[in-house]
């Protein structure tokens, strides 16, 4: 049954069915995060306008993306630094008010200066296909519209830009007698408070700021022992504006292969601060490798007798905490089949050579605050061409030169 829907900016291509709504959209943007942000702007700028030609749609209650859960003796002083979003700065907040406070705040001012009309809380569950009797006519490049199914709610669109981060898919990496161990397990994710962790011992697992950034503070409140698979590796670079460029150039060449993303550490190292070097010198950002099993009371780590003889030794624990990150929050997507042989998606920047209706914000290279603004934008910018050129290929490839000024990134207030 087709039916007329609302003309978007770029005309209607298709006609859907009233079973999978009756807009076709030209973007549907999943995710309210960084990326997500960075996206809608610059849809808006290109002349899309919110909740006619895009949505953004958006799991959390509330803006802030990740940042929103993070626990709050996470503060800009102690973060690495959050990269400004086109067209509003930060400005230069309290250092020690949580970062969870600091970004909310300023994402929901975001999208209200901007009037980015973010529908949440909206948790899309898959992203599918429109079947053959729900639309006639096509989407892009050929391909059928694609379907966005939230909670109680569905879309129809022509693209979508998926801005989905990694922090609803905390990696929990197995090891035997996991299930046996009597005391606490948690994930960065679960994170809270060290206060939780008072005259414990933890053993906090994991090569990451993250795990650096939770012994330091446990360390005046508990005892520690923290393991790593591969001896963590300090630099002596600081986090500034290139970190991010440079975290996206190591990364690219693997997601351009579809291989399971790089940690931003075992991209970068991490940066040698003052601090670190205290704890180095204390011994508590000193790794004593990898367990190999865990039991009712604690971790084996294998040992070498003064012979050469292996061994094993038990440290008893109170908590595991498990600082190995994160993976793309991708599985929506599952039913359109973009994963290559190696496990994840193959990117061609925000581009997924796969499928041209789908592109990637934030993904891979575009994991941290400023690879994610930068890939907002270009997946904006890819999403917008794409349609263009599906409404009207002749007329949008004369008029291409004259959008390059629209690409520009506003000033900065
Ligand atoms: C502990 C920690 C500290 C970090 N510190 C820094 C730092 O100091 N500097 C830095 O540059 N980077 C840092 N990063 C990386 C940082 O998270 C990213 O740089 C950036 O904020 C991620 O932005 P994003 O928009 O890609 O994802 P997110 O901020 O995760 O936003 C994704 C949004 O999508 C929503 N979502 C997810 N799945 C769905 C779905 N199925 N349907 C609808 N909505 C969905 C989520 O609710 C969320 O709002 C840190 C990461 C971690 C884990």
């Amino acid at each position: 049954m087709g039916i007329a829907g609302r003309r978007g900016r770029f005309g209607r291509v298709v006609e859907l069915s009233r079973d999978v709504g009756e807009i076709v959209l030209d973007v549907v943007v999943i995710g309210a995060g960084q990326a997500g942000l960075a996206a809608a702007y610059h849809l808006r700028r290109r002349g899309l306008v919110p909740g006619v030609d895009f949505v953004v749609l958006d799991s959390n209650d509330g803006p802030g993306g990740a940042w929103r859960h993070r626990w709050p003796s996470l503060t800009l002083g102690t973060a690495h630094g959050i990269h400004d979003l086109p067209g509003l700065a930060l400005g230069t907040p309290d250092p020690t008010e949580p970062a969870s406070s600091v970004v909310s705040r300023y994402y929901g001012t975001y999208e209200e200066t901007f009037d980015l009309q973010v529908r949440r809380p909206v948790t899309v569950r898959e992203v599918r296909d429109a079947r053959p009797e729900e639309y006639t006519g096509t989407g892009i490049a050929d391909r059928p519209p694609l379907v966005v199914v939230g909670d109680d709610e569905v879309w129809a669109t022509r693209t979508i830009i998926n801005a989905t981060g990694t922090w609803t898919r905390p990696h929990w990496p197995y090891y035997p007698g996991r299930e046996l161990f009597r005391g606490r397990q948690l994930h960065t994710h679960d994170f809270w408070s060290v206060e939780e962790f008072r005259g414990q011992h933890v053993v906090v697992v994991g090569g990451g700021a993250s795990a650096v950034q939770f012994l330091l503070p446990l360390a005046e409140v508990a005892t520690t022992t923290w393991a790593t698979r591969r001896p963590p590796v300090f630099g002596e670079r600081s986090f500034d504006r290139e970190w991010g460029i440079d975290v996206e150039r190591r990364v690219k060449e693997r997601t351009r292969a579809g291989l399971p993303t790089l940690s931003v550490v075992e991209a970068t190292g991490l940066d040698l601060t003052p601090a670190y070097q205290q704890g180095i010198d204390d011994g508590v950002l000193v790794s004593r490798g990898m367990f190999t099993r865990i039991t009712e009371t604690g971790v084996v780590f294998p040992t070498t007798g003064p012979d050469g003889e292996p061994g094993e030794t038990e440290v008893a624990a109170d908590a595991i905490l498990w600082a190995t990150g994160f993976r793309p929050a991708v599985d929506h997507l599952s039913p359109l089949r973009l994963r290559e042989h190696a496990g994840a998606i193959a990117t061609d920047g925000v581009h997924v050579p796969r499928d041209p209706r789908v592109f990637l914000a934030g993904y891979g290279a575009g994991a941290s605050t400023i690879g994610a603004t930068r890939s907002g934008r270009a997946a904006a910018v890819a999403a917008a061409r794409a349609v263009e050129d599906a409404a009207d290929p002749v007329r949008s490839a004369t008029a291409r030169s004259a959008t390059v000024r629209d690409e520009t990134p506003a000033p900065q207030r």
